[in-house]
Parts: structure tokens; C-alpha cells; sequence
């Protein structure tokens, strides 16, 4: 079963510090077929249902070009996520795992990404499969899928030194 707030067996929850703004600006908002996190499914699927990013403005106009892509990363806020384990217990194996070790929605920064299929855009609206979150869920970031992005400026020496 998918946690709404409780505790399970072995888990660890911490006081979190106050949070201190990150400066992080809700740029649109997703609007899935799920209202709850009981069905909501726990990874995006390419033939999942159709569901919209809605891109506020002024955000919209830097949806140009993004129509090349036929794959984007979708970045956003799991919004209802408490943030304070830092041990976890999910449901489906019985162990307990640290949350760096985990894709949970529930960490300290809430962010998930998925890798969405573009099926078109509309305006300031993309329609896209692959999603696995909540309608409502606020909007981070969009970038093309890495595999597909070739940088657009030419290599610089040293853009492919480990560590650089
Ligand atoms: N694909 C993303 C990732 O790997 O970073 C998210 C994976 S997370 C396991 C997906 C689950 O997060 C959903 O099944 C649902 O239970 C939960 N969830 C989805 N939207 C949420 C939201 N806005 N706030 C809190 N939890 C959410």
C-alpha cells in the first residue's frame, strides 16, 4: 500500500532543518488523471495516459523549439511528500533502505523527473505520456532527453574531463 503519513516498521524520521528558500519558481502545473497517491502509478509509463504541462507565463515563450523533441525530462515538486525520513520502509519488499537509495516521492527535496514522450504541443500546453504524478503537481523545470540533446555550442577542451 502506498504510505498517505505514517510511520513503518525500522523507519527513521528527523526533525529537518527550517527550509531556507532555494529560490525554486513553480514555472506551470501538471495535470494528470490522479487525484490520490494510492493510484497513482509509481513510474510514468510511455503508453500511460495523455496528460498536460501547463506552462504559466511568462515561462511559455521558452517552450520554442521544444517541439524538436520527440523525448523531454520533466522536472517537478512532489508537493504533498513529507520530508523528514531518512529511512524508509516501502511497502513492496519488506526492507528498509536510506532515501538517497530510493526514488521515493518522499525525501528531503521533493523533485521528481520523469521521461516523457511529447505527443504535441498546444500553445502553452504540452501533451505528453509518461508521467506519474499527482493532478496539480507544480512544474520545476523541462529539458530534452540527454540522449537526444546535442549541445548547441561547439566542444570547449576539457567538456569531457572527468570531474569538469
Ligand atoms: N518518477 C519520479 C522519480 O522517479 O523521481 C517520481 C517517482 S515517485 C515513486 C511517484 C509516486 O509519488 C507516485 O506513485 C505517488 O505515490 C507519489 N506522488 C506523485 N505526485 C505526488 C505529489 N505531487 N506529491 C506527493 N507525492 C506524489
Amino acid at each position: 500500500m502506498v504510505r498517505e503519513n505514517e510511520i513503518r516498521d525500522r523507519e527513521v524520521a528527523v526533525a529537518p532543518p527550517v527550509a531556507s528558500d532555494a529560490g525554486l519558481v513553480f514555472i506551470g502545473r501538471i495535470r494528470t488523471p490522479w487525484t490520490s497517491r494510492l493510484t497513482c502509478p509509481r513510474q510514468g509509463r510511455a503508453d500511460g495516459p495523455l496528460c498536460r504541462i501547463e506552462l504559466f507565463e511568462p515561462w511559455d515563450a521558452a517552450l520554442a523549439g521544444i517541439e524538436r523533441f520527440e523525448r523531454l525530462e520533466v522536472l517537478y515538486w512532489l508537493h504533498q511528500s513529507r520530508r523528514d525520513l531518512v529511512l524508509q520502509s516501502p511497502a513492496s519488499d519488506g526492507q528498509t533502505h536510506g532515501t538517497f537509495a530510493l526514488r521515493s516521492p518522499v525525501r528531503p527535496n521533493p523533485i521528481g523527473t520523469s521521461i516523457v514522450t511529447l505527443a504535441a504541443r498546444e500553445g502553452a500546453v504540452l501533451l505528453v505520456r509518461g508521467l506519474d504524478c499527482l493532478d496539480e503537481t507544480p512544474l520545476l523545470d523541462l529539458k530534452p532527453d540527454r540522449t537526444l540533446f546535442t549541445p548547441i555550442a561547439p566542444a570547449q577542451p576539457g567538456d569531457f574531463e572527468v570531474g569538469g
